[in-house]
């Protein structure tokens, strides 16, 4: 069990796979890791002194024998979550590596922009962290305390494979506490642009790293703006309801529709309003409410052709799903008067809680409770620079529905 393994980092850091604590999973759990399931729960840890929180550890499986290297966290939901299932030392050629797959594979399955995630966490093997290049422009989320005390190892890393222009540490998302970590927004490498301007099918885009939601872009709904410009023809009324940076709008107008936007957040608005200028589009992008919006102002704009609805992650854990099933059924309530016949609607959930068929399932109550019958026309996920592997179901975020109404 477990080769001697004595490495000296490029930092002097000695990092010996021996000196690991080990933690055992609980018997018939292994098969679920072993198949790169990268979480173990609480209650499927058996026995022994735990590691101290933080702290790099192995886990063996009941009888004793080596099943992964990862992090241990026992403030967490997940005190373990797998790093590699070789017996191996996480250190910066460690992570340099990781790093080198990821970008390859994005080379592979990303074109037409210039900007792209170039790790998705967990799932591309490194949890807890995550990365959004924006024109070389990098921005980081650290997601666990596992990732932050690994700090030292992945930052020389991610220095030499991406060979960013700059590093800027957007960690303020709402996990971090669960973690018992603070929220944090800062500078970490190089000169850090608040705005990062960007490349996307043809579309110059400035994204708020700084003042902005998230990494400051949603790089993951990529396809689906394409997809909607490649479907809109010249003179089709659009209106996109959660509009961000104005993304699926500004897509629709470069393809000839009369486009809207909708945010309820001014630096977003402001963005919107300042690519359309960039971009030579007229768009109007409005600050609102969209739930209200749909009531109060789209019906003086007459019918839409089509309407985008792309709310936030209502749903960050089970208890909230019913709140984001009630937000999407009172928005597709609220989109359907005001779409021509025959207009598509998109609805997005961007929360793992809600799957695909419960969110077909909210638009089908809403369709009966206003009485127009919606069809479905197909189903778009998160870009591929978010790679959602079927071992790991919770990869899987994002779900756009594609409907038609008669
Ligand atoms: N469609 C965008 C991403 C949307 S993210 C894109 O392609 O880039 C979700 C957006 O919902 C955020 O911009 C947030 O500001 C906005 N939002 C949240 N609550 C809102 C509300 N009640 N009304 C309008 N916008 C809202």
């Amino acid at each position: 069990m477990g080769r001697a393994s004595r490495r000296i980092g490029p930092l002097g850091t000695v990092c010996s796979v021996n000196d690991l604590p080990t933690l055992t999973l609980a018997s018939g759990r292994d098969k679920k890791i072993r198949g790169r399931y990268p979480w173990v729960q609480r209650g499927e840890l058996v026995g022994g002194p735990t590691p101290k929180n933080g702290s790099v550890a192995r886990l063996l499986d009941n009888e004793g024998r080596f099943l992964s290297v990862g992090t241990y966290n026992g403030a967490s939901r997940f005190p373990f979550r797998v790093y590699s299932l070789e017996d191996e030392p996480l250190d910066q050629e460690f992570f340099a590596r990781r790093f080198r797959q990821s970008f390859a594979l994005r080379e592979k399955l990303v074109s037409d922009t210039d900007s792209k995630r170039v790790l998705f966490a967990e799932a591309d093997g490194v949890p807890g962290l995550i990365v959004d290049d924006y024109a070389g422009h990098l921005v980081v989320q650290v997601r666990t305390l596992g990732g932050e005390k690994l700090r030292d190892q992945w930052l020389p890393a991610m220095l030499e494979v991406f060979v960013p222009k700059s590093i800027y540490e957007k960690s303020d998302m709402q996990g971090r506490e669960e973690e018992g970590l603070d929220m944090v927004a800062r500078p970490l490498f190089g000169d850090c642009p608040p705005v990062v301007r960007m490349q996307e099918s043809g579309l110059l885009l400035d994204v708020p790293v700084a003042e902005g939601l998230k990494t400051g872009g949603y790089l993951d709904q990529r396809n689906s703006r394409r997809l909607l410009a490649a479907q809109v023809k010249p003179g089709d009324k659009v209106l996109d309801c959660f509009c961000y940076t104005g993304g699926f709008a500004l897509a629709a107008s470069r393809a000839g529709a009369i486009a809207y936007g909708v945010d309820i957040h001014p630096v977003a608005v402001a963005t919107a309003r300042s690519n359309a200028v960039l971009n030579k589009l007229e768009v109007p992008f409005v600050e609102a409410n969209a739930f209200d919006f749909l009531t109060d102002e789209a019906p003086s704009l007459g019918k839409f052709d089509w309407i985008v609805l792309d709310p936030p992650a209502i749903a960050k854990d089970k208890a909230k799903r019913d709140s984001l099933k009630w937000a999407i059924w009172k928005l597709v309530c609220r989109a359907l008067p005001v779409l021509a016949p025959g207009g598509r609607l998109v609805v997005c959930n961007c929360s793992y809680q809600l799957p695909l068929a419960e969110t077909i399932d909210v638009c089908r109550l809403a369709a009966n409770d206003v009485g127009k019958p919606l069809f479905l026309e197909g189903v778009t996920y998160q870009d591929l620079d978010h790679p959602a592997p079927v071992t790991f179901p919770e990869s899987l975020y994002l779900k756009c529905v594609w409907l038609r109404s008669d």
